[in-house]
């Protein structure tokens, strides 16, 4: 689709891209068990009389619970975007299931680049629960999406009238509507009788993947989270797996048991081996902890700092750049330029 753009007065054009999840899910087989099937006009519902005279087009993408898509599907889903932001529309909306949002929504981030918003939303109540809350979720989606003062903050999870930045959100509740939480900065806008507030603009993230040389067949991450206790043995064995990078999500800052230290520091040197803290939020330390399995010394024997990331993020970060082919080195340079343009840090 092609669309000279917008002149004054003109309506907002907004596309809207369906991925499945609880949103769309009913129970269409009468079994009891809900399951994706909506799209179109039927899943935008009630929120399509609330639009004034915006103008919605609605592409039917995926019809799946969110742990069925994959980072192929973010690369294709990108590329689209791009086209149609490029082709006129002046932001863009993808519903989907809310499990895998935090990543997905990332791996657009880390895809996408422009001013036009892209805003992700779901639903944690599918259609046939009292209160369900995705029509007001489109609704609050197609607002932000199409209001420019949002644009220019990079991709933007809106839930529960809540504007998180796809960089920081996360699914922290199983089935509350109020699942969605940025513990590092808090939400960043709301909407608000139907109008967008921004109280906060995050710094641009640095572009540091050509989303042109992502090919589809992501090479395989190995996202390994301390425990307590943790023996080690799949990172003994990643290269055997085939795994082509490792994210270690350590103890608090980024802290192993000593144990650890030499089957990261070997797998170090034939893969990137990220370390991120596995606490939810705040930065991966750099140089406080001298012990063995601490930060410094994990850094010093060639992990690569998530910074801000957490080990979900950092993975989808990893296996992108992989997939372009990026050569450790490259993977470390990467994650610099993204901590140091996310956080003011030189
Ligand atoms: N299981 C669903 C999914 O992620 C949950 C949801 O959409 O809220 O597809």
């Amino acid at each position: 689709m092609s669309l000279s753009s917008r002149g004054p007065g003109d309506a907002a054009r907004v596309v809207v891209y369906t991925l499945g999840g609880t949103i769309a899910s009913t129970d269409v087989d009468g079994t009891g068990g809900v399951r994706p099937s909506l799209a179109g006009a039927e899943l935008l519902g009630p929120a399509a009389q609330s639009l004034g005279d915006l103008v919605v087009d609605v592409v039917g993408v995926r019809q799946v619970p969110s742990g069925e898509l994959t980072l192929a599907d973010a690369i294709d889903l990108s590329h689209r975007i791009r086209r149609d932001l490029d082709g006129g529309y002046d932001g863009a909306v993808v519903t989907q299931g809310t499990d895998t949002i935090e990543e997905f929504a990332f791996a657009l981030d880390l895809l996408t680049s422009g001013d036009a918003p892209i805003v992700v939303t779901g639903a944690m109540r599918h259609p046939g629960e009292l209160g369900a809350d995705g029509p007001a979720n489109v609704a609050a989606a197609l607002r932000v999406a199409s209001d420019p003062v949002m644009r220019g903050l990079g991709v933007l999870v809106v839930m529960n009238d809540e504007v998180h930045a796809a960089r920081f959100v996360r699914k922290t509740n199983s089935a509350n509507l109020a699942a969605f939480t940025s513990w590092t900065t808090g939400p960043i806008g709301r909407v608000l009788e139907g109008r967008t507030r921004r109280y906060v603009s995050p710094p641009r993230l640095a572009r540091v993947l050509d989303p042109a040389q992502c090919l589809g067949d992501v090479p395989p991450v190995l996202l390994a989270s301390c425990v307590l206790g943790v023996d080690g043995r799949l990172l003994e064995r990643a290269v055997d797996l085939g795994y082509a990078g490792v994210v270690v999500e350590g103890f608090g800052g980024g802290h192993v048991p000593a144990r650890l230290v030499e089957p990261l520091a070997t797998l170090a040197t034939v893969m990137p081996v990220v370390l991120a803290s596995r606490t939810g939020a705040g930065d991966a330390l750099e140089s406080t902890y001298g012990y063995e399995g601490s930060e410094r010394d994990l850094l010093a024997r060639g992990l690569i700092s998530a910074g801000f990331l957490d080990g979900r993020k950092a993975r989808v970060l990893l296996s992108l750049l992989l997939s372009t082919g990026a050569a450790p080195a490259q993977v470390a340079a990467a994650f610099t330029l993204l901590h140091q343009s996310a956080t003011g840090l030189a």
